[in-house]
């Protein structure tokens, strides 16, 4: 981690040209690398040196712009991959084989619940849902002896919950188990888990840290920090030889700092091939060198738009942590004191022909399944992600059928407001 500011980082950090290099991040679209010696090969597929030999594993400018990413978020080492969905599941599969167990927060993402409750559950890991909300005795009891990851969202989407990660930490690290914190909405501009005590992170990096809309992927960080080694019993794929690397300890040979981000590349990005394009991560640190720039912008447009339904009489509810009247705002004001992200969740009076009237009218926000753009956008849940639930569903989901997401992109906060106010006049 270098000792720089973080706009500083997000410009200058993982790519350093040497004399005579380009100046921007060279996009190596190379499927392969070419060696001197079938031995120098050789020692690359022992991981016995560093090196490439094959862009479904790595790729040095997906390295270049994984190492700025660790440095922004204070890590040791990190990896991209094609998206968030496959972050999210190398980060946990990595660590939580077949008889394992997930705790999780109930409000995380659709995707990431969906993966959990269906897909993974398939694979034989279990998971349980915990309320982000619940008490430190609550929490606690709901490990498990075979638990072997906490998983929570700094920021859920589209819940919009805060998690408190000092809280979940605390216990997992009490269980000798690591904590996993998707960190998308708020990006590590306006958060970072480590310094709180998360152990991985990582990021739809197709959301802010793209932030033009442009391409979907992920990435993951490692904190190097959890002590795989003391918990051996429980990490067998860590500390146990890998008999597809000549028989390998990860924990022993690369550490701390290097375990978990090499087990994850050499095994799980090998044997599924996930990997983010190199051109996908070129336009991706693009979106990173004003990141800093872009967030406070961001969260400016959030809260004045958050504030403004906040005192329209054609609105019920309104979710944002950066109102006082949130049940978040205290919690957003520990970890998230710059403010949180440009995305606001309402609930329009009148239901699901409201939202969709209202909707219809808006001239600047489109309707669009995707938040975090540069472009504001908008969408009823009821309407389209949420369609095949009832009315009674929706509501025990905690979706009602006139709840309307809105994500503040980068515009002028007044022409957002004016284009909301235009549309609630047409219904
Ligand atoms: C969008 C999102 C994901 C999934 O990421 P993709 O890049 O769409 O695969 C995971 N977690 C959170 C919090 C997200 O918002």
């Amino acid at each position: 981690m270098s000792d720089y500011r973080m706009d500083t980082k997000c410009v200058q950090s993982g790519y350093r040209p040497g004399n005579g290099e380009p100046r921007q991040v060279p996009i190596v679209q190379s499927t392969t690398f070419r060696y001197e010696t079938s031995e120098d090969m050789g020692k690359l597929f022992d991981l016995e040196a560093a090196g490439y030999f094959y862009t479904r594993l790595q790729n040095p400018t997906n390295d270049y712009v994984a190492a700025k990413i660790a440095d922004m978020e204070g890590g040791t080492a990190a990896m991209l991959t094609s998206s968030g969905q496959a972050a999210n599941f190398f980060a946990i599969f990595n660590i939580c084989e077949c008889g394992g167990h997930v705790l999780a927060s109930s409000s995380i993402y659709g995707g990431t619940f969906n993966l959990l409750s269906v897909t993974m559950a398939k694979m034989g890991i279990e998971t349980t849902f915990i309320s982000p909300d619940c008490t430190e005795e609550e929490l606690n009891a709901a490990f498990k002896d075979n638990t072997r990851v906490v998983f929570g969202e700094t920021i859920a989407n589209p819940a919009l919950t805060v998690l408190d990660i000092e809280k979940f930490a605390k216990a997992a690290h009490a269980h000798g188990v690591p904590l996993i914190v998707d960190n998308t909405f708020p990006t590590p501009v306006n958060c970072r888990p480590i310094e709180w005590g998360a152990d991985i992170v990582t990021h739809s990096t197709t959301k802010y840290m793209d932030g033009h809309g442009s391409a979907v992927g992920g990435a993951i960080v490692d904190s190097g920090k959890f002590d795989w080694m003391a918990h051996a019993d429980k990490y067998p794929g860590l500390c146990q030889p890998d008999e597809s690397y000549h028989g390998i300890i990860y924990a022993e040979k690369f550490g701390l700092e290097g375990a978990f981000i090499t087990k994850c590349t050499s095994q799980l990005m090998r044997d599924f091939g996930s990997i983010q394009s190199p051109q996908n991560a070129f336009l991706l640190n693009l979106g990173l060198e004003s990141l800093h720039v872009r967030m406070p912008k961001h969260v400016e447009n959030g809260q004045a738009v958050a504030e403004y339904l906040s005192n329209n009489p054609k609105v019920k509810k309104v979710s944002y942590s950066g109102l006082k009247t949130d049940p978040y705002y205290e919690i957003a004001c520990k970890y998230l004191p710059r403010g949180g992200c440009g995305v606001v969740s309402f609930e329009i009076k009148g239901g699901r022909a409201a939202a969709e009237k209202f909707m219809k009218n808006l001239k600047l926000l489109a309707i669009e399944t995707h938040v975090a753009d540069a472009r504001s956008c908008c969408l009823n849940p009821a309407t389209s992600t949420h369609r095949q639930l009832t009315e009674d569903q929706l509501e025990a989901a905690g979706v009602p059928a006139g709840l309307i997401r809105i994500s503040c992109g980068l515009e002028d906060k007044e022409d957002l407001i004016a284009d909301l106010e235009q549309a609630f006049a047409a219904i």
